[in-house]
């Protein structure tokens, strides 16, 4: 790692903190002695295939909008954790380019195992369910599993 300052290769390493999915190092350098940060994070390029064809770079704050906007109620810090999963989920697919529909299959299964009414939510404005006799039911199989699982906590 190059000094920014003087170009020095060597430097001290002063501290080394995991954030999110970086690693944040503070260093200094060994000749000029300025300080200053290292982010080193995982690169892998996925292009998502759009419904039109066309493709674009996945990006994970694009999904995380999009997840944020299905949880409206949820903590950002639930919605940042839920695309960091899904964003493995992804990863772990191994198909690159990856069709949008299939993200959007893994966001779905992903929300109906943690938070139900995020899951009929990102269906509908993703336009997952199509017709409004399957939304109906989705929302029928919703509510009945709520009352269960209220029953259930009585
Ligand atoms: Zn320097």
């Amino acid at each position: 790692m190059h000094c920014p300052f003087c170009s020095h290769e060597e430097t001290k390493v002063l501290e080394s903190r995991i954030i999110e999915d970086a690693m944040r190092r503070r260093r200094e350098c060994l000749k000029c002695s300025t300080r200053f940060t290292t982010y080193e994070r995982a690169l892998f390029n996925i292009a998502v295939i759009k419904r039109d064809g066309h493709q674009e770079q996945f990006e994970i704050a694009k999904l995380s909008s999009s997840i944020q906007k299905a949880c409206a109620k949820s903590e950002p810090e639930v919605v940042s954790h839920l695309a960091q999963t899904l964003y493995r989920k992804i990863l772990n697919k191994r198909t690159n380019p990856i069709k949008s529909s299939v993200i959007g299959s893994l966001v779905l299964a992903q929300l109906k195992k943690q938070d139900q009414m995020a899951y009929v939510r990102f269906a509908t404005i993703h336009k997952k369910i199509e017709d409004t006799k399957h939304l109906e039911k989705e929302l029928n199989l919703v509510t009945r599993e709520q009352r269960v699982s209220s029953k259930l906590s009585e």
